[in-house]
């Protein structure tokens, strides 16, 4: 493996962060150049499809492309992998989400857990999973509507209308816009059968543009 290092200034590389950039240098994959910002789910994500382009990783040199790359990896297994913006309208997730994956594996490999990963991040997994089994209990469970209460909130799943709701300020403030879960809606996964959530979770990722996530 390739030693990581941090990427020296390049000719184009920029003085400052842009306007409405982070003033810290931490949050870009390359801090001295200011590039590849990776302080958003959406940021991180747009930062993995701009960095996997051949001519934007020829500027760097092997160990400067390991820096950026785990700096961007970082960011997306602690965000989740949010859903794919282009020019203001939401991509395809088919044929994308994979190259976009911080890990190397395929969705249809991919466990429970794994595929949680994806949608939680790593500190909302653990925070998922750290919620008791007696708080969650299911409303409905039938072939379209599956619903429970988790906590004090509501996690409803339309199957048929392709739809999420909750009520969570996690959910409605940071994470419905990003197609991410937050805590409550990751244990709501959790507490259904491992065949039922696996197959669920692997069509969502693909299928995600024609998903919606609403307030309850
Ligand atoms: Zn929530």
């Amino acid at each position: 493996m390739v030693r990581a290092k941090k990427p020296a200034r390049k000719r184009d590389g920029r003085l400052g962060p842009p306007q409405g950039w982070p003033k810290d240098p931490e949050k870009y994959g390359d801090p001295l150049n200011w590039k590849y910002p990776v302080h958003s789910p959406f940021h991180a994500r747009a930062a993995r499809r701009y960095f996997n382009d051949p001519a934007n990783r020829a500027k760097y040199d092997e160990s400067e492309q390991a820096y950026v790359d785990k700096k961007i990896n970082d960011a997306l297994s602690k965000f989740g992998v949010a859903a794919k913006i282009r020019g203001g309208v939401e991509e395809r997730e088919a044929g994308i989400i994979e190259r976009d994956l911080p890990v190397e594996k395929p969705v249809e490999d991919m466990d429970l857990e794994e595929l949680l990963g994806v949608f939680l991040g790593a500190d909302r997994l653990t925070r998922a999973k750290g919620i008791d089994a007696s708080l969650v209990r299911f409303t409905k469970r039938g072939s379209t509507i599956l619903a429970a209460e988790v906590k004090e909130y509501v996690v409803t799943m339309d199957l048929l209308n392709k739809t999420i709701y909750h009520d969570c300020t996690d959910w409605t403030q940071n994470r419905m816009k990003a197609k991410l879960f937050c805590k409550h809606v990751g244990r709501f996964f959790f507490a259904l059968k491992k065949g039922e959530a696996e197959p669920l979770l692997r069509r969502m990722l693909f299928e995600r543009e024609t998903w919606v996530f609403d307030v309850a």
